[in-house]
């Protein structure tokens, strides 16, 4: 197959070995093709399928650019300024060994990994090409130069830190840099085979410098180095059930990274609230349960990143503990790639790490109290960990902890909070609570203005299997509904010190 770069995209023009009646591309979940016309007459193609009245031994396909980024699966083209990526795997067909030539015109180059049906390949202007860190750096010349500059100096920062950590990288980075991104996410970033760096900028906020933005672009290129090692050079197996491993390893990682670049007290604390963050949407995502009881919950979305941050991150301390600050989690996944050529799973992580918290996070019984056991050891190990509900939390769990008790059960029912009152979502499905009534305060304190007010005063109602005044919107008659169940105030986890996070810079990993 040729791939030869034109105005608009990217024509693929296949020999085939035989004639044939059809020929199919390979199907996998993490592939699209949204933008593909087959400029062959008298073939058709459908459902990743070519096929003919009569046999072929050619066609020719006309790629153009994806129209949007989508959660979890590699772009098949993206426009880079003048010049064109091409996802290898997206091209190879089922039958049979696919081999990739390219066809450039003049002042353009072809650069592709190893194997180009592994990974994205580039076809555009050679003068976009530089070499930054022993990495193959691609940015059109769209690219707004200080972006450009920010993401060269991070790579420049972020390799030498995860390679004094991990050792080298089992392969050479290309580093291709678009800012034509299809959005509708801002920035997005995949590591793709033969250790391709693919980094994707879309819309007007990326046009000029502004600290926020030149922050993100540090952690997004640290994220994705770190895959660079884990993800690309030593594969996951476990990354449909677990790509919280991976995951949370490079999210994590790059904070390492970002605090071993940018020091400072002050990002320190930005880490810490962050690490918070990140522990309050896990125990939301997983209500408690352990890991594979939770299932899908924590397969996808942010929540893969947010339980993987913070089992990375007990892991971290407790390897530091253990070793008195000589190692890290850096240093668990030194041994991990060392031990594991052929690709590693989490029991291969939990090995190296043998971590007494992750034992119940991974256990299947699903009667065990997990987090319990995790909050312990982190407290333990020197974090310090606050309750600190905000408003909307009281106000949350109060109506939550009405509609269980009145709604019939297995029924979707929940609130949207308007400005100045609450508008449940009951339908006829709730006893007193239906007809999706407009509330403005519980037991005299506004829902908006005093929710902890409202949930203290409904905590002692509970207590007392009395019946709450819920008032109205429009003045009617209040609501009078009972609460026979005690009312447990939310556990809103804050991080309000924990242990330095950032690495000795001088720190030789073992
Ligand atoms: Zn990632």
């Amino acid at each position: 197959m040729t791939l030869a770069p034109t105005a608009t995209g990217v024509t693929a023009r296949f020999e085939l070995d035989q004639p044939t009646n059809a020929v199919t591309f390979v199907a996998d979940p993490t592939l699209v093709r949204p933008a593909w016309k087959l400029v062959t007459p008298g073939l058709s193609f459908a459902d990743g399928r070519i096929s003919g009245e009569i046999a072929f031994d050619r066609f020719e396909l006309a790629l153009t650019p994806d129209p949007s980024e989508i959660d979890r699966t590699y772009l098949s083209v993206i426009r880079m300024d003048q010049g064109f990526a091409v996802y290898g795997p997206a091209l190879s067909l089922s039958e049979g060994a696919t081999s990739l030539e390219f066809e450039v015109p003049e002042g353009f180059v072809a650069l592709a990994p190893t194997d180009p049906t592994q990974g994205y390949s580039y076809l555009g202007p050679a003068t976009a090409v530089t070499l930054v860190g022993g990495a193959n750096f691609v940015a059109g010349a769209n690219v707004p130069p200080w972006l450009g500059e920010r993401i060269r100096a991070s790579l420049t920062a972020t390799l030498p830190f995860y390679t004094a950590q991990l050792g080298t990288p089992p392969l050479t980075p290309l580093v291709l840099v678009s800012v034509d991104s299809p959005g509708p996410t801002a920035f997005r970033g995949d590591v793709s085979g033969g250790g391709v760096v693919s980094l994707r900028f879309h819309g007007e906020k990326w046009a000029k410098a502004d600290p926020e933005a030149g922050r993100s672009v540090d952690r997004f290129v640290a994220h994705e180095g770190f895959h660079l090692w884990n993800g690309q050079g030593y594969r996951p197996l476990d990354g449909e059930t677990a790509p919280w491993l991976h995951e949370g390893a490079a999210e994590y990682a790059s904070m390492l990274a970002y605090l071993a670049v940018s020091g400072g007290e002050d990002n320190e604390a930005a880490m810490r609230l962050k690490l918070g963050s990140h522990l309050r949407k896990c125990l939301k995502a997983t209500k408690g349960r352990s890991l594979p009881v939770a299932g899908e919950a924590i397969q996808k979305g942010g929540a893969v990143y947010d339980c993987g941050v913070v089992l990375q991150w007990v892991a971290d301390l407790e390897e530091r503990s253990r070793s008195g600050k000589q190692r890290s989690v850096l240093s668990l996944w030194r041994d991990v790639f060392a031990a594991t050529k052929n690709g590693y799973g989490v029991a291969d992580f939990q090995a190296a790490a043998k971590n007494p918290a992750w034992n119940e996070l991974l256990s299947t019984n699903a009667t065990v109290d997990p987090w319990k056991e995790l909050l312990a050891t982190l407290t333990a190990l020197g974090v310090e960990l606050v309750n600190r509900p905000e408003p909307g939390d009281y106000r949350g769990a109060l109506l939550h902890h009405l509609l269980s008790q009145h709604c019939e059960p297995g029924q979707a029912t929940g609130f949207f909070t308007e400005h100045d009152h609450v508008r449940l979502d009951t339908g006829a499905r709730c006893g007193p609570l239906s007809g999706d009534p407009e509330l403005v305060a519980v037991e005299g304190y506004p829902f908006l203005s005093d929710a902890r007010g409202g949930f203290e005063a409904a905590q002692r109602v509970c207590a007392s299997n009395g019946q709450l005044s819920l008032q109205k919107r429009d003045g009617s008659p209040s609501l009078w509904v009972p609460c026979t169940k005690v009312l447990v105030i939310p556990k809103v986890w804050s991080v309000n010190d924990a242990p330095r996070l950032a690495l000795p810079v001088s720190s030789t990993p073992r």
